[in-house]
């Protein structure tokens, strides 16, 4: 499934593309068809999904198609509701890439800041506007916005706005819409009180659910190596050298860290190439194309760079470097073992990155495996990061343990190469 195949016009998918998007994420492949027939839609997502470009996407396309045909005067016909300030600003964003190519105005409102330089924008017309609650009705009631000609409402996070205790700023907003209107619902979790919110907001939703992305981090096979800095190089050659990898995406935290790697890997003759900001988009695509030839066994790439790359079948994933963004790590885990491939997912920890690493297995609400034995385990890291000594009972191995559960994974085996077809 393409963009293109999802009927996207033309200035969306130029956009679409430059942002190195090259196939929907399921919630766009759901929701655009949906949307794009005018219908309302429920949807049971959290941020990460894609979720922003899933209704940015036909909203402006539906403005852009109508702008061509009246060019009437700006007024706001799109209204995105959300609960933060940051989530505005990234909603924002999102609108002024995905439409970049169609002319379509937006900005966006919210509390805690000067309202002058808001409501200067506001004055020179705008087509769609991004509002926490607070300030809208705010500006809605000082005047200087009107929301009669909306024509696509959209509520994001309604769980976290009830959460907030914004329900009845919700309500005040609802009661001003035009009851004629194409509405969106978007929640992580549909308990019975947001349940009933959708029903006052949606007329005859189509519905779509999301699994939510953490279920990344329970499907892929996960590994710790705690190992100096400096010995990071040499135990990413040994695991090239020594492990059955057939390709892999190697993260690291910077472009010149990337260059480095690939130089370091080359002098034991290991073919790698770097894609990263500082290269040309057609070093990248030559880059990616030798990767997926399978002419270069490993990738290395910043995580920017790394974005919108869709290699399939990928073995293994190699966190050269932490992220200090939790988030992030799900994001490049979930690269490997897709559609139904199992895949590793393997992260080297210095001394620098344990407080990332808490993090992340604070976020993912599970402990990661550590790998024990192996030639340059850092022994003072390791030893610090191990729980305190139990009572004696067989060590249980695994590759699933939840928080709370009674699994130990101080000792993995170092692992030989996993012979396929044996016997
Ligand atoms: P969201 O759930 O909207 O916050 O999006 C999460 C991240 O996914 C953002 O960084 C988007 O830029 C990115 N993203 C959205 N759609 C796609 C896509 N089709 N391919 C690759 N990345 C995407």
């Amino acid at each position: 499934m393409t963009f293109k195949d999802l009927k996207i016009i033309e200035p969306i998918l130029r956009s679409v593309k430059e942002e190195g998007y090259t196939q929907p994420t399921p919630i766009q492949e759901q929701s655009i068809p949906i949307l794009l027939n005018g219908k309302d839609l429920l949807g049971c997502a959290q941020t990460g999904t894609g979720k922003t470009a899933a209704f940015a996407i036909p909203i402006l396309q539906h403005l852009h198609q109508d702008w061509q045909k009246s060019k009437h005067p700006r007024k706001i016909r799109a209204l995105i509701v959300t609960p933060t300030r940051e989530l505005a600003i990234q909603i924002g964003e999102s609108f002024s890439t995905y439409g970049k190519y169609t002319g379509i105005k937006n900005t966006v409102i919210f509390g805690g800041v000067n309202q002058n330089p808001q409501t200067n924008t506001l004055r020179q017309g705008v087509d769609v506007l991004v509002a926490t609650p607070g300030r809208l009705l705010d500006l809605i009631n000082q005047g200087f916005i009107t929301l009669k000609h909306i024509e696509y409402f959209v509520l994001d996070e309604a769980d976290h706005m009830l959460d907030m205790g914004f329900i009845h700023d919700i309500r005040r907003i609802i009661e001003q819409l035009p009851k004629k209107r194409q509405s969106l619902f978007f929640s992580a979790t549909m308990p019975p009180t947001i349940i009933k919110l959708s029903g006052n907001i949606l007329g005859h939703p189509e519905k779509v659910t999301i699994q939510p992305k953490q279920t990344t981090a329970e499907k892929v096979r996960q590994e710790i190596y705690f190992v100096t800095k400096k010995d990071k190089v040499k135990l990413l050659t040994h695991l090239l050298q020594t492990e059955q990898i057939d390709s892999v995406l190697v993260f690291s935290r910077t472009k010149h860290g990337a260059n480095k790697i690939v130089r370091l890997l080359e002098r034991s003759k290991i073919s790698a190439e770097a894609i990263h900001g500082n290269k040309s988009q057609v070093q990248r695509q030559k880059a990616l194309g030798n990767f997926k030839k399978g002419l270069t066994k490993v990738l290395i790439a910043t995580d920017i760079a790394a974005r919108g790359i869709d290699v399939d079948g990928m073995s293994h994933v190699i966190n050269y470097d932490l992220p200090n963004i939790p988030e992030t790590y799900v994001h490049r885990i979930g690269r490997t073992g897709r559609a139904g491939k199992s895949g590793l997912a393997i992260s080297f920890c210095d001394a620098e990155e344990r407080a990332y690493l808490r993090d992340i297995e604070k976020l993912i609400g599970q402990k990661v495996p550590i790998v024990t034995e192996h030639p340059f385990v850092d022994e003072s890291e390791e030893v610090k990061h191990k729980p305190a000594p139990k009572s004696p009972r067989p060590k249980k191995k695994t590759w699933s343990g939840k928080k709370g559960g009674s699994v130990d994974f101080r000792k993995k085996k170092w692992h030989k190469p996993r012979p396929k077809n044996q016997g």
